[in-house]
């Protein structure tokens, strides 16, 4: 895959899907290949909470009891990323937009950068539990672990630990906030040609062959590799 040039459309992707459905993994393949920054706000927040920030303080209760960080804090920590030089070329978006008033702000973030690419990952309820409570990050880097290298991140060498809000009675939270505040936003996207489900039930590697498909597949709709 060549490296994105000015010349070049840039390729800006949505991933959408409830907790657990691999969002984070399959962003992070996706920002690799195309060299585009993955830019999760989960991860930006987590890092906010562990470094004591302002952002970090007012954050932590939402984030441990699994609802929302409020769209305004959000809004403006993508809009400040977006506006580093290195996404310029495009993005992989984890966990943003949350809610229809943060897609409506992305819109509106998005002036010539050209059109978004939504694709969301699909995965029954009943997966998704099992999954995450059986999710390790790693305490130093944030990397997800996956469940046989549970000893130590393959990334740094950091100890893995369970997430604060991977318990069970948060998990659901999690879950219902997804239905109710997230969900809406596959009606928002769908109508666009740029809109692509995809089957998140598959092992790691036909997610990505799935997503890989999707990709191409939006571009032409879409006109470009947008
Ligand atoms: P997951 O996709 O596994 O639920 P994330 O790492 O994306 O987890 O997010 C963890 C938590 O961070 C969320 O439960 C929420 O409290 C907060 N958060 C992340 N992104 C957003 C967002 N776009 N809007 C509001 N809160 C967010």
């Amino acid at each position: 895959m060549p490296a994105p040039s000015a010349l070049q459309p840039a390729l800006n992707i949505v991933m959408l899907g409830p907790p657990g459905a691999g969002k984070g993994t399959q962003a992070e393949r996706l920002a690799v290949r195309h060299r585009v920054p993955k830019i999760s706000t989960g991860d930006i927040l987590r890092h906010a909470v562990q470094t004591g920030t302002a952002l970090g303080g007012s954050a932590k209760q939402a984030i441990d009891s699994g609802n929302l960080v409020s769209d305004d804090a959000v809004i403006c920590i993508v809009r400040e990323r977006l506006a580093c030089a290195d996404a310029r070329s495009g993005f992989i978006l984890d966990g943003f937009p949350r809610t229809v008033v943060q897609a409506g702000a992305l819109d509106g973030m998005m002036g010539s950068r050209g059109a978004l690419i939504v694709l969301d990952i699909v995965v029954p309820e009943e997966v998704l539990v099992l999954r995450l409570a059986g999710r390790r990050i790693c305490s130093v880097c944030g990397a997800n672990a996956t469940v046989d290298t549970r000893q130590a991140c393959l990334k740094c060498g950091g100890t893995l630990v369970t997430r604060t809000d991977d318990g069970a009675k948060v998990v659901r939270e999690r879950l219902k906030v997804y239905q109710r505040q997230t969900r809406p936003l596959v009606e928002y996207y769908a109508p666009r040609p740029t809109f692509r489900s995809i089957d998140g039930n598959q092992v790691p590697d036909a997610v990505t062959g799935a997503i890989d498909n999707a990709i191409a597949a939006a571009v032409a709709a879409g006109g470009a590799r947008q």
